[in-house]
């Protein structure tokens, strides 16, 4: 069974991992045994644009990744990305935080590897490839971080699974309860906030 391909365009990937850099010192080459680790705490304090939404990662990202050889010209990366995004409700708009914590595993071979006819992984989904040119003593994991960054956010924020949203009539909070607008007349100050209210999907 073929790898997972990434899933994100490559130009989107570009955008961001351009701005900071993550070098891993890698294990020896031939030494399958040594798993080699490094941390980094991104700031970005612009935060994230994705899918049309800003997020905003108000401490920022903290990184760990880990290393080691499978195979002469085929290293296992795990990454494992810990970060808080702050992001309006797509329904009642309040301001939500997520606590977002997870693993990505990625396997970088090198050009002319062909891979899954001769290796062990062949047939695990569970790793993302990426394909370099040659391996030298580091590798820059920041496109691989910037993508399971991009990843692990939602796309479509809630402050909660059942959240009521808000009254497309008269912009109330249907969180705290029914308002008393239904059957009058729409308030033309509202007719805006109603065509921005989010389609519900
Ligand atoms: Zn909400
Ligand atoms: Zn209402």
């Amino acid at each position: 069974m073929p790898v997972t391909p990434s899933v994100l365009p490559s130009k989107q990937l570009l955008n961001g991992a351009d701005s900071f850099r993550c070098i891993l010192p890698l294990p020896p080459r031939n030494d399958t045994e040594t798993r080699i680790e490094e941390a980094w705490q991104l700031p970005f304090p612009e935060g994230v644009d994705f899918e049309g939404q800003r997020f905003l990662l108000p401490e920022g990202c903290c990184v760990r990744a880990a290393a080691q050889w499978l195979e002469l010209s085929l290293l296992s990366v795990m990454l494992s990305l810990s970060f808080k995004a702050v992001a309006p409700c797509a329904r009642c708009m309040k301001e939500t935080t997520l606590a977002i914590s997870d693993d990505l595993m990625y396997l970088y071979y090198s050009c002319g590897l062909e891979l899954g006819k001769d290796t062990e992984l062949a047939s695990d989904d569970g790793f993302m490839p990426v394909e370099i040119e040659f391996f030298g003593r580091t590798l820059d994991v920041a496109p691989q971080v910037w993508e399971s960054l991009l990843l692990l956010l939602p796309s479509k924020v809630l402050c909660r699974e059942d959240c009521a949203g808000l009254c497309p009539r008269c912009g109330a909070d249907l969180n705290e309860g029914p308002c008393s607008c239904k059957g009058e007349e729409l308030d033309p100050r509202f007719e805006v906030l109603r065509q921005f209210s989010p389609e519900e999907s």
